[in-house]
């Protein structure tokens, strides 16, 4: 095995350069070396400069020790590093891969900054936890005492379980209750394989089971159980279900066939990857194979359905987005990743329709120019009427934002405080709710956003909740 690992080093070691060339970002360095010898681990982690002024530590949401963990594989002490890692990070491997860097610790290393290149800090970052788990020094969860108090966790997102990981190493009873029949959240069901690989997100999940983790699936919080019977079974509730009503288009023909939402087409595409039974994907409702796919929208999701669709074997893929390229709300890695890939990106155009009867057959594309700038300074996109075409279509997906549910509704508590924008109200530091002994954490209470928020959140949170029961039991005891 080792031999082969070796070989497969060489082979990669001939097509890299000792130092990344400028032009070579980031994320392909990263991809290159999915097999990321020890050598270069330590040769990159060698290039950090332990300059004093660790600005990637500071944009890292998590603060992780990044200079100190560099510096330790830098002299070849793995394990050292990897405990350093991930003393304050629950899932390492997982935010090496799909960390948005180049915006978080990369983007902000003082190497980059002088225009040398990156440390290839998240690259290190999954080689050191990658190796960790190889070399079995990954254990289950095993507190030191037992106790008697329990936490209810509803969702079993990154947020969801990094706050069960908090809160089982201190012995508390944690039982996460998920809708979905796996664990994961996105990280399982939204982001492709491609990008996270789902063994490496199951992993993490046998590994909490197997240190005392209750995790209760195909248990729909509102319907197979009230939010009432959750509260009266714990001591504390956590709610970190994310935010997944998507955004829509109220444009004519929307409703046709073959229009479908982002989500679902990612979901089916992972479920078909576990071999599930996808009807949709077989029925080629949900499978962009041999389709004209256009893709509307301009984030990350919007990033994920092109690439995925290049994957399952569309003919074409375009994707229609109504600002241009310097304002589109995705990262700019992943768009050149897509057009790499053969993705056709049509800037300034939006729908205004969609053509064809009861099975869409194109969108109606309104072309669109950057007027005054609104109160957020951001230029306002106009309509040049007479401008509009046809784009040919099979496949449609749209991408344009996730809302949160309404929980105070679905689940009968009106007493639980929503912002305007539906999400949950939850104190910055705490994420106490307006319910007592309720807490919330990730996406449900910051709207859509990242996988290393929603573990920093689901920490923070298991901390306040920590707290919170040892207070409340002090006072029962009194
Ligand atoms: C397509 C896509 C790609 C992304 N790519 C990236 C990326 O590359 N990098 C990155 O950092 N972030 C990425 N993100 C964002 C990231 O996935 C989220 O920010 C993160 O998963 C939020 O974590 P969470 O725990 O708050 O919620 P989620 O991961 O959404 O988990 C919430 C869980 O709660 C469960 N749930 C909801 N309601 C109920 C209920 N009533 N009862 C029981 N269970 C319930 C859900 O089933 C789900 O399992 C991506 C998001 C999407 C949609
Ligand atoms: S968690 Fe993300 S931002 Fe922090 S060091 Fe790792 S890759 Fe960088």
């Amino acid at each position: 095995m080792a031999q082969q690992r070796m070989l497969q080093f060489v082979t990669v070691d001939k097509e890299m350069p000792e130092k990344r060339p400028p032009n070579l970002r980031a994320h392909d360095f990263h991809e290159i070396y999915r097999d990321y010898a020890a050598e270069k681990a330590a040769q990159q982690a060698g290039r950090c400069s332990q300059c004093g002024v660790p600005y990637c530590q500071t944009h890292c949401p998590l603060h992780n020790n990044i200079p100190d963990w560099l510096r330790l594989t830098a002299e070849g002490r793995l394990q050292e590093a990897y405990e350093l890692s991930q003393a304050t990070n629950t899932f390492p491997e997982i935010c090496g891969r799909i960390c948005p860097q180049d915006r978080l610790c990369e983007g902000n290393c003082v190497i980059e900054k002088a225009g040398h290149g990156t440390v290839t800090i998240g690259a290190v970052e999954k080689y050191l936890t990658d190796t960790a788990w190889e070399q079995g020094w990954v254990k289950p969860i095993k507190p030191h005492a037992e106790r008697t108090e329990s936490v209810g966790i509803i969702g079993a997102g990154p947020g969801g379980l990094a706050a069960a990981d908090v809160l089982r190493r201190q012995g508390v009873q944690v039982t996460v209750y998920d809708r979905y029949d796996r664990a994961g959240g996105l990280m399982t069901y939204g982001i492709p394989g491609f990008k996270l690989e789902k063994p490496v997100v199951k992993q993490r999940i046998d590994q909490l089971e197997a240190g005392g983790v209750q995790v209760v699936l195909n248990c729909r919080v509102g319907e197979d159980l009230t939010f009432d019977a959750i509260r009266g079974q714990h001591d504390a509730v956590l709610i970190a279900t994310g935010v997944y009503k998507a955004r829509d288009i109220a444009a004519p023909g929307v409703g046709a066939k073959g229009v479908v939402a982002a989500l679902d087409y990612l979901t089916a595409s992972n479920r078909n990857g576990f071999g599930d039974e996808v009807p949709a994907f077989d029925s080629g409702e949900l499978n962009a194979s041999g389709k004209r796919v256009v893709v509307i929208g301009g984030g990350d999701t919007a990033m994920d359905c092109v690439r995925t669709a290049v994957r399952q074997g569309a003919t074409s893929v375009k994707c229609l987005y109504r600002r241009d390229r310097a304002n589109m709300p995705g990262s700019q890695r992943e768009v050149q990743n897509a057009e790499e890939e053969g993705v056709e990106f049509v800037w300034l155009t939006a729908p205004r329709g969609f053509a064809g009867g009861e099975a869409v057959e194109g969108v109606m594309v309104q072309r669109m120019r950057l007027g005054l700038p609104d109160a957020t300074g951001r230029q306002v996109p106009e309509v040049i009427e007479g401008a509009d075409y046809i784009e040919p279509a099979d496949l449609v997906i749209t991408a344009l934002g996730f809302e949160p549910e309404d929980l105070p509704t679905l689940w009968g508590v009106p007493e639980l405080g929503v912002t305007r924008w539906g999400t949950i109200k939850a104190d910055f530091r705490t994420h106490a709710t307006s319910l007592p002994g309720v807490y919330a954490a990730g996406d449900i209470v910051r709207g859509a956003s990242l996988v290393v928020w929603a573990i920093r959140d689901g920490r923070d949170a298991a901390e306040a909740i920590l707290s919170y029961i040892a207070h409340t039991g002090a006072v029962a005891a009194e």
